[in-house]
């Protein structure tokens, strides 16, 4: 596998705030778009136009914040949904446009002839109006691929540079994903996107697959917000492709944790501690074998390196610490214990973790350890 980048095309402000429940204030949006933007994301979706006049307001904010990164607005196939995507200070449009025979004929009641003109025509205006034009292909996954690769020479002919392949119920798999986004690679010269979500846990897999296959750019959002069970979440993506692909993306995530934080509490929705690369306990170590193997050598138990997403092990006394974990514990805290003293605090933390169901923090650690004196 040769060495390439791809673009992130981060959607955290548009299919993000989509998740049922969410809603950004502008000062929110502002600080998230700023964030994104100072780790290098190249290109990120900021709204969609068409729901009236105080998200237009606020994507021309958005706009005008003078950021490096491209910014895209997303509209349905409608030529008066179009319309309100122009003179916002947004260059670059998604045209979605449903691409299966189940949502063509019972979503929109039409055929494939209608979807294919109704592109053109869309494509046209927009095209006409001075934007860039990604169409997007919604339920892609469950769509024919003859027929997609319609979808691709009538965009192109009508002058879109980007086709999305969304995953829209989220129903595909690494292997079909890369199989598809070759085919559609070797029939097309437009750029292609792809857009995952993660109803199987599979979000993260599809997207790294579709840039094998040869997808130019990758939706993501932080944390993996977005609607039911997420989108391929941007952390996981950028990690990914760069140790186990070789892929870059050009996003630096060393102060991610902030922004991961930042949409934590914009969202409303709290991260689960196991969220890989976020989660709380997710660079934590408990039991006793793999704690005295980190400290003899980090390479013994360590599949990612915390640093790359700004964070550091923890280790965390419980049930299962040995007693090299209280040792280097305590030592961290100042306190050189001896080893019948280690043993003693180990018993008085298995204690605490059954009765409380968590670890001590540094308070309760030094309150056990001032137990054993008296
Ligand atoms: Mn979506």
């Amino acid at each position: 596998m040769s060495l390439r980048t791809v673009i992130i095309d981060d959607t955290t402000l548009r299919d993000g705030e989509q998740s049922a429940g969410v809603a950004f204030s502008i000062e929110e949006k502002i600080d998230i778009a700023t964030r994104l933007d100072g780790l290098g994301v190249p290109e990120m979706e900021i709204g969609i136009p068409a729901m009236g006049e105080r998200e237009r307001e606020e994507i021309q904010t958005l706009a005008g914040l003078g950021l490096n990164a491209r910014m895209l607005v997303w509209s349905r196939m409608r030529e008066e949904d179009i319309l309100e995507c122009l003179n916002l200070g947004v260059g670059f449009a998604d045209l979605s446009m449903p691409v299966s025979s189940q949502q063509i004929s019972l979503k929109l009641k039409r055929d494939e002839q209608w979807a294919l003109a109704t592109i053109k025509a869309c494509v046209k205006t927009a095209r006409e109006g001075g934007l860039s034009v990604c169409v997007g292909m919604e339920d892609a996954s469950r769509a024919n691929i003859d027929f997609l690769l319609k979808v691709a020479e009538a965009a192109q002919s009508a002058g879109a540079e980007r086709i999305r392949f969304a995953d829209t119920v989220g129903v595909m798999e690494p292997f079909g994903v890369l199989e598809t986004i070759k085919a559609l690679r070797s029939a097309t010269d437009l750029d292609i996107e792809m857009h995952a979500h993660d109803d199987l846990g599979l979000a993260t897999a599809n997207t790294m697959a579709a840039a094998l296959g040869g997808a130019t750019h990758l939706n993501t959002t932080v944390n993996g917000l977005g609607e039911r069970a997420g989108n391929a979440a941007l952390e996981e993506v950028v990690v990914g492709l760069r140790q186990l692909y070789g892929i870059e993306t050009g996003v630096d995530l060393r102060e991610f944790p902030e922004l991961s934080a930042r949409v934590e509490t914009a969202s409303g929705e709290p991260v689960g501690w196991r969220k890989s690369l976020v989660g709380k306990r997710v660079f934590s170590h408990e039991a006793g074998i793999h704690v005295d193997g980190l400290l003899k050598d980090l390479a013994n138990y360590q599949g990612v390196d915390p640093a790359v997403v700004g964070r550091s092990h923890q280790f965390i006394l419980g049930k299962h610490s040995g007693s090299s974990a209280v040792t280097s514990v305590f030592a961290d805290l100042g306190l050189v214990l001896e080893k019948r003293e280690a043993a003693a605090v180990l018993v008085k933390v298995r204690q605490f973790v059954v009765r409380h169901k968590r670890s001590p923090e540094t308070v309760e650690l030094l309150a056990l350890h001032r137990q054993l004196a008296i």
